[in-house]
């Protein structure tokens, strides 16, 4: 009996292998390894898939994080709404900048921030920005995050690593507030053969910024006009594998939301809560199941060759990291769904046998 892996990039890899290989030889011969044609070519192509005016490639999706924050003023002492099931990315990018986080508990049924709740801070004057995670490819309603938050005075930043290509009320994620941040980390949706990360943004001044920060705070060569810069490019040859891939990511997307919509119409095990059948909103990043024995089914599909994972088994705010600080929030649904959710395998590689196989496995527990 062959394993099922929880994700198999080699699979990935070899349907697209001459394309990119093709693409790295050209980087090679060209002499131009880093912020190139290759970088800028993805960056119009990229901002045009996402329906936004600018991207700004950078090394990885937290920098993308970190540098978005940079470049919107969110610094030192600011406080940012954000949630505490998204493993921890966002925490990291704050801490860089000194910002605090504002953990809002999430929605039972998505798992998406609540937004009555952040519209409660938001009304209270308490928070300076907010980061909604468009968590498993689920795309939230970032319309209305948009609103809560220019009612606020406040920025929008769209947390995108999970959902590229999600698109809801005619609008892609990561167009919708004032700065979208992607990573492509190899097992996204699309993803490098190695690091890398974008932000979109329609924003002129906002991507001057980050076109800066990511190079030193230079305005030119060796001149530094901005503070908070560093080191953080998008490499030539991670660009070309890129642009390689976008145009294979909607049919990728298609095959993912497939194998979703099998778990969901196969999956009957009374003790096993599958996510709803959704649209376009979702990109079936991840397809995470709710178990109340989630360890015991976690064992039975691995003693039968399927692997799973746990995203995530610990909240921001419960990791050790944090200790017992006593202003600790308590997050009722974020708690029980890091106790409950167990992620099956979904890639758009993943054949229907072997989606039928770990449905079997999962209704005869
Ligand atoms: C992967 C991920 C990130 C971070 O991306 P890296 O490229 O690994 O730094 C940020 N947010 C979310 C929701 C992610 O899934």
């Amino acid at each position: 009996m062959d394993r099922i892996l929880i994700n198999d990039l080699s699979r990935q890899s070899a349907a697209v292998d001459n394309e990119i290989r093709r693409a790295i030889a050209q980087v090679i011969s060209s002499g131009w390894y880093v912020l190139g044609p290759q970088c800028g070519g993805f960056e119009r192509e990229f901002a045009d898939f996402c329906g936004a005016k600018y991207c700004v490639g950078v090394a990885n999706g937290t920098d993308a994080l970190e540098l978005t924050f940079r470049a919107l003023g969110i610094e030192s002492g600011k406080r940012v709404a954000t949630v505490a099931n998204a493993g921890y990315y966002t925490s990291t990018a704050l801490a860089l900048v000194g910002a605090k986080p504002v953990y809002v508990d999430v929605e039972a049924d998505t798992g998406l921030m609540d937004l009555n709740a952040l519209d409660a801070l938001a009304l209270a004057r308490s928070i300076d920005a907010v980061v909604v995670t468009h968590l498993f490819g689920l795309m939230h309603d970032a319309e209305s995050a948009r609103k809560i938050a220019e009612h606020a005075a406040i920025p929008l930043i769209e947390d995108c690593a999970q959902a590229h290509g999600a698109h809801r009320g005619g609008r892609m994620a990561g167009s919708v507030g004032h700065a979208g941040c992607f990573s492509f980390y190899p097992t996204k949706n699309l993803g490098a053969l190695g690091d890398g990360g974008a932000i979109v943004t329609d924003d002129p001044d906002i991507a001057a910024r980050l076109i800066k920060l990511r190079q030193y705070g230079w305005d030119g060569k060796y001149r530094v006009s901005l503070g908070g810069g560093r080191n953080s490019r998008l490499d030539e040859i991670q660009a070309a594998v890129l642009r390689t891939k976008l145009p294979h990511l909607h049919g990728w997307n298609v095959r993912r939301r497939d194998i979703a919509a099998r778990y969901t119409k196969g999956i009957t095990h009374p003790r096993v809560t599958c996510p709803r059948g959704r649209g376009d909103e979702y990109v079936a990043h991840l397809y995470v199941l709710r178990c109340d024995d989630r360890d015991g089914l976690r064992s039975h599909l691995a003693d039968r060759g399927i692997m799973c994972d746990v995203h995530y088994p610990i909240p921001d705010h419960l990791q050790p990291l944090a200790g017992n600080d006593r202003e600790r929030p308590v997050l009722p649904v974020t708690e029980r769904i890091a106790k409950e959710g167990l992620t099956i395998p979904c890639f758009p590689e993943l054949t229907d046998d072997e989606t039928d196989r770990i449905i079997h496995h999962i209704n005869a527990w």
